[in-house]
């Protein structure tokens, strides 16, 4: 692996970054760079991915055939990275870069030929049912039910915590095909369009005050045996795969790297009575601390780009990224919540003085600091909490 970049490596940054600013509006970028969610707004997504499906460069590391380009890792990560620089809005992950792997490595070809290219243009919007009341991080005590009637399962349950199940039209479930065996042996992978008879979503609205999550009920739900993926009673296998991409198949580092230069430019405008805090050795050095951190899950990243060049899959170091990332995110928010302070407490920079209503004080970028430390403590749960990756680390990568 050469994490060199070479003079073709610059050529392509060049095109890149032509690309970025002819394509990306000011408009996308404002409201990219507001965005306190886990996902970017779908409108802002879906408008962003037609964008880039024009140009052929939506989903780089997706077969040629299916729409991926040949890049090599280092112009993927250069690609991330001028993304993130420009602030481009985040690709909605659930189709794109959860389930399409999935499809390549276990769809038959009739569900390729089907969904793949639906997930590209963004015809198809999905979510992820995996997680239900009682069965998070002990995923495999799973109990919605599908039961085989004729041609069909017939689908009995409830999922939880389901994002964007608000927004989407199909549903890629784990469901219970047999309670006779161990847990992990009777679970199926089903695809689920979210518009069949029986099927409600209701939602859930966080502590950030934000509707980013749903349940959604299935009640006799009449799926057909086609949509599923994988052998019957093998999901199991087809689940994880899919969280090795959801942990740890995209590039972080990229972004967390503009992250820390905006936390950098808050400090050095922030003080602590007279001094910028970012001459505050204590402050500077834990910023340091994560600039560092940030350099190994960047390494990381690139060694995971190469494997996936070569077909491969994250593997389980993916649960060593994803929690380096969080890691890193959620101290990157603390430590501007602490440079913002008060400033940072919702509409606390809209305050009335002497009087005068709607004066602002405080500068606008602490307006979206306290949503965003919110919200990113939901990243140690999502996708598998912090405690369940160090159990894979544990056992998968260290052996131990
Ligand atoms: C914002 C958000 C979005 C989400 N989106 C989705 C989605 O789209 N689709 C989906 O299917 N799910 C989704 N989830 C669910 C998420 O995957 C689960 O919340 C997560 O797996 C944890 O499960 P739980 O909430 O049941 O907590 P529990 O499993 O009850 O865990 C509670 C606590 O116990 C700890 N713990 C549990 N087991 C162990 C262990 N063996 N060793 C050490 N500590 C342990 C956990 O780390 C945690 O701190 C989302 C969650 C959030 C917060």
């Amino acid at each position: 692996m050469n994490i060199e970049f070479s003079a073709e490596d610059e050529v392509f940054r060049e095109e890149v970054k032509n690309f970025l600013s002819t394509n990306l509006t000011d408009e996308m970028r404002r409201e990219a760079e507001r965005t306190t969610t886990v996902f970017a707004d779908k409108d802002l997504a879906m408008k962003w991915q037609e964008i880039l499906v024009e140009k052929g460069w939506a989903v780089p590391a997706w077969p040629v055939e299916h729409g991926g380009v040949a890049w090599t890792p280092n112009q993927k990560y250069i690609w991330g990275q001028e993304c993130a620089k420009s602030h481009a809005p985040g690709l909605i992950p659930l189709g794109l870069r959860m389930l399409a792997p999935v499809l390549f490595k276990y769809g038959t070809p009739e569900q390729k030929a089907e969904y793949l290219p639906k997930i590209l243009s963004g015809e198809q919007y999905w979510c992820q049912g995996y997680s239900e009341p009682g069965s998070g991080s002990d995923l495999s005590s799973l109990k919605t039910s599908a039961v085989k009637d004729g041609d069909d399962y017939v689908v009995n349950g409830t999922k939880i915590w389901t994002t964007h199940a608000h927004f989407a039209d199909h549903i890629f479930c784990l469901v219970r095909t047999d309670t006779g065996v161990k847990p992990q042996a009777g679970i199926t992978f089903l695809l689920i369009p979210l518009d069949m008879p029986g099927i409600t979503v209701k939602p859930i609205i966080t502590i950030a005050d934000d509707h980013e999550v749903n349940q959604v009920f299935f009640d006799d739900v009449r799926v057909p045996q086609s949509n599923r993926v994988g052998p019957e009673n093998e999901g199991w296998t087809v689940a994880k795969y899919l969280l090795e991409f959801e942990r740890g198949g995209g590039g972080a580092a990229a972004g967390i790297r503009e992250s820390i230069e905006s936390l950098k430019s808050v400090a050095s405008k922030e003080c602590d009575g007279q001094m910028p805090l970012m001459n505050d050795p204590s402050f500077a050095g834990r910023v340091a601390e994560l600039e560092i951190r940030n350099e190994a899950l960047h390494l990381q990243e690139l060694m995971t780009l190469e494997k996936l060049s070569k077909g491969g899959s994250p593997g389980p170091s993916s649960s060593l990224a994803k929690n380096s990332s969080v890691d890193i995110n959620q101290e990157i928010n603390t430590l501007k919540l602490e440079a913002v302070h008060y400033y940072g407490l919702p509409n606390a920079n809209k305050i009335s003085l002497n009087g005068h209503n709607d004066e602002w004080v405080g500068e606008s970028y602490s307006e979206t600091v306290t949503s965003r430390y919110i919200n990113s403590r939901a990243s140690s749960v999502f996708g598998g909490s912090r405690e369940v990756q160090k159990n894979i680390i544990a056992k998968a990568v260290l052996g131990l």
